[in-house]
């Protein structure tokens, strides 16, 4: 790889990945990979690795990272998708703090240029090259109003890696105004705040299916995925279900549909009216 797309590429890493001081993702190391994905329990899991981590592992010291995994790597029956690795490496990069950055414990930014990832789940070149679709499928705008508007590395990785989900968001507000947002309107501060309160339903969604963290990908058997079911079964479809699927809901009673979409619709319509 060239050294002008190896730039391009951490350019694009830094503005996805680890886009600020204050959040990260680390979806694609395995963070939402286990069943046990409400947030108290996710963030304390990492904070217990990150503590073991320290007390346990020496990046100089390949042994003690070999021993490391075996120790803390989840086997299959814990996780969602059993087959599909989860990095025992993943932790917490801002002291414990459960609300800072979540990110890799070996990388070599961390450890004064040593680079431990040989020792994780892939290797170090995986590591560093893999770019999850969000990278290539999501507009500028989109990425900015995400980062203005999702507080915590938790709600980050869940929504940076749901492009569908943020597409349709802006889809649906741009047909109730009747113009797709502009650049310039979304720094405005009142459509941040409606874009925050529509992605934090993301973190709180009440009809979140079990294995719904994934939103339209259900885990399947070993690596197996598919799509999510209608959470209506066979009835009438609106546009507005595309993020009901997106979130992850599970099968829902008529009242229930009809609570859901109206949850929706109003978080669309406050973002749109913010817009003007
Ligand atoms: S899932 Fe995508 S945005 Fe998240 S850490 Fe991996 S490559 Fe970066
Ligand atoms: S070693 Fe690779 S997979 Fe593991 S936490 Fe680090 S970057 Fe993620």
């Amino acid at each position: 790889m060239s050294t002008a797309s190896l730039s391009e590429q951490d350019r694009s890493r830094r503005a996805l990945c680890h886009p600020d001081g204050q959040k990260s993702c680390g979806a694609c190391c395995g963070m939402y990979n286990h069943r046990q994905t409400a947030e108290p329990e996710l963030m304390a899991r990492l904070r217990h690795r990150t503590e073991a981590f320290r007390r346990e592992a020496s990046i100089d010291d390949a042994a003690s990272l070999r021993a490391f995994r075996q120790k803390w790597e989840d086997p299959p029956e814990v996780k969602l998708l059993g087959e599909l690795a989860s990095c025992p490496f993943l932790g917490l990069l801002d002291g414990l703090d459960t609300r800072g950055r979540v990110g890799c414990l070996v990388h070599p930014l961390q450890n004064d240029g040593v680079d431990g990832r040989d020792c994780g789940v892939y290797d170090r070149h995986t590591c560093e090259d893999y770019l999850c679709a969000a990278h290539a499928v999501l507009k500028r705008e989109e990425v900015n109003l995400v980062l203005a508007a999702v507080p915590d590395s938790y709600l980050y990785g869940l929504v940076i890696t749901n492009p569908r989900l943020i597409r349709t968001f802006f889809e649906l507000a741009a047909t109730e105004r009747g113009a797709y947002p502009q650049a310039r309107e979304l720094s405005d501060p009142a459509v941040v705040a409606a874009a925050a309160e529509f992605f934090s339903l993301v973190r709180s969604w009440p009809y979140r299916a079990a294995d719904g963290i994934f939103g339209s990908v259900v885990p399947g058997e070993g690596l197996e995925t598919h799509r999510r079911a209608h959470p209506a079964g066979e009835g009438l479809r609106q546009p507005v279900d595309t993020l009901l699927i997106g979130l992850g809901t599970r099968t829902l009673s008529q009242p229930e549909l009809a609570d859901a979409r109206g949850l929706l619709l109003g978080a669309v319509s406050r973002f749109a009216r913010a817009l003007g």
